[in-house]
């Protein structure tokens, strides 16, 4: 990596040192000072064959946009300019668009850039106090919350989504600067094809008003609604080379309330309500609890036959579960990293109704404690292709394990062996995995691509 590294920043520093066109807009013409390899990164598309992404049409997002819609940003109030202009109608705008993201764009900023809090977006009739005073099932039972506060409260999350929820449009390519962070916001593709997001650090998509659900689980649970980057009703998304925090607002510093975890978090890549064609590639996920959800209901509907999505050389490191959690799709897992075992581990691969995982020579570093016939987890599936799995527990080994036998030794019903396809969309080579964690390990993030 050091090579392109060095030849990009004598590039850049020549480049740098010609002037500027003159241009009547400040922004493009940040645009225009961008080094070579900026220039070069946000023109690229997907590489042919590279994932499900690149069936059909491929995936080019915002790489033929005009100058003027080739834009630095370097706040909301910019980021939601570039992508059109109106937050709640930028999903519309259709014209290509090129966006470079420039040091830290927080959600939670007003129109003056003034910081928001939780407060700022409550509804006047909304208080969290009087919401556990209301709805603890020792008073309330174990019904649905309901009446004014709990409709104060989906108030309180509609002006939230007004703010926090970015809208994104057809044609769209978001690139990440050195350094580029989204803070306390979503990225929401959704009825928006052809989308290449990268190079981006994502943090902490919190929630300030999760919904009590009295009835999920054995004992209910707090869950939030906002994804760090959610796909609806898409295709042809690529998503490389970012990663993804809670930042310095973990799950483990959440309050428990009814006995259950606040959770305000929610997903780092949804992929519903079928979408389709997604690439995942090179990305970090760090430290978090649901990963990534590939269909959101059990429904045999118009999910079927869509929500295939390929992930490769993604790093999942000290993440929960969900890596991915799988309904319908035909989803490819091939040379991915994964390091798991903190407080609170479930489970790696979800395999759910209809689901057609194909996973193959992928790594698995684990603490001690956890078996590998663990690493996956049966939410109404039949069958999943496992291949060439390495696994590494506590400081033993790293050595190959079948882990559909593992994990058909210890479960009932077992699972089949056979996904029922055969990926043919795959740019590179697979290797083998224990290559992995030398490869995967250092250069799977955002802040990694020659910029
Ligand atoms: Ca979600
Ligand atoms: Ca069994």
């Amino acid at each position: 990596m050091r090579a392109p590294l060095i030849g990009a920043t004598v590039i850049a520093v020549l480049v740098s040192a010609t002037p500027a066109a003159a241009a009547p807009r400040p922004d493009t013409s940040a645009a225009d000072r961008l080094s070579w390899s900026a220039r070069h990164l946000g023109r690229q598309a997907l590489p042919e064959r590279d994932g499900w992404a690149a069936e059909g049409t491929g995936t080019t997002g915002g790489s033929a946009a005009t100058p003027e819609r080739t834009r630095v940003v370097h706040d909301r109030a910019e980021l939601v300019d570039a992508l059109g202009g109106d937050n709640a109608g930028n999903a519309a705008d259709a014209t290509p668009k090129l966006i470079y993201v420039d040091g830290a764009v927080d959600g939670f900023t007003g129109p003056e850039g003034t910081p928001l809090s939780c407060a700022d977006l409550a509804d006047p009739a909304y208080q969290l106090d009087a919401y556990l005073a209301a709805y603890d099932p020792a008073v309330w039972g174990r019904v649905a919350p309901a009446g004014p506060l709990e409709e104060a409260r989906v108030r309180s999350v509609a002006n939230q989504t007004r703010q926090t929820q970015i809208n994104v449009g057809p044609n769209t390519t978001i690139v990440g600067l050195h350094g580029a962070r989204l803070t306390g916001l979503t990225l929401m593709i959704d009825r928006a094809s052809n989308v290449i997001v990268r190079n981006l650090t994502f943090v902490d998509a919190r929630d300030c008003f999760p919904a009590w659900s009295p009835t999920d689980g054995d004992t209910g649970n707090w869950n939030s609604q906002y994804d760090q980057i959610s796909v609806r009703r898409s295709e042809h998304v690529w998503v490389d080379h970012n990663t993804f925090t809670d930042g310095d607002n973990p799950d483990s510093a959440q309050p428990s309330y009814f006995g259950r975890p606040y959770q305000v978090h929610d997903g780092s890549l949804d992929v519903t309500h079928t979408a389709s064609f997604v690439t995942a590639s090179w990305n970090r996920f760090t430290g978090r609890d649901k990963l990534m959800l590939i269909g959101s209901s059990n429904t045999v509907g118009p999910d079927v036959g869509r929500l295939k999505v390929t992930l490769h050389h993604n790093l999942f490191d000290g993440d929960l579960q969900r890596l991915p959690r799988v309904r319908f799709g035909q989803v490819d897992v091939y040379n991915n990293l994964y390091r798991l075992g903190g407080d609170g581990f479930q489970y790696a691969l979800g395999v759910g109704v209809q689901s057609a995982i194909y996973a193959q020579n992928n790594f698995f570093s684990l603490d001690a404690g956890v078996d590998p016939a663990d690493l996956l987890y049966d939410w109404g599936g039949t069958t999943l292709t496992e291949r060439g799995s390495w696994v590494r527990q506590g400081a033993g080994p790293a050595r190959p394990v079948d882990l559909l036998a593992a994990y058909n030794a210890a479960h009932e019903p077992d699972l089949g062996a056979d996904a029922g396809w055969t990926p043919t969309l795959r740019r590179d080579p697979v290797l083998p995995a224990a290559l992995l964690p030398l490869l995967v390990g250092p250069l799977a993030g955002a802040d990694r691509l020659p910029l």
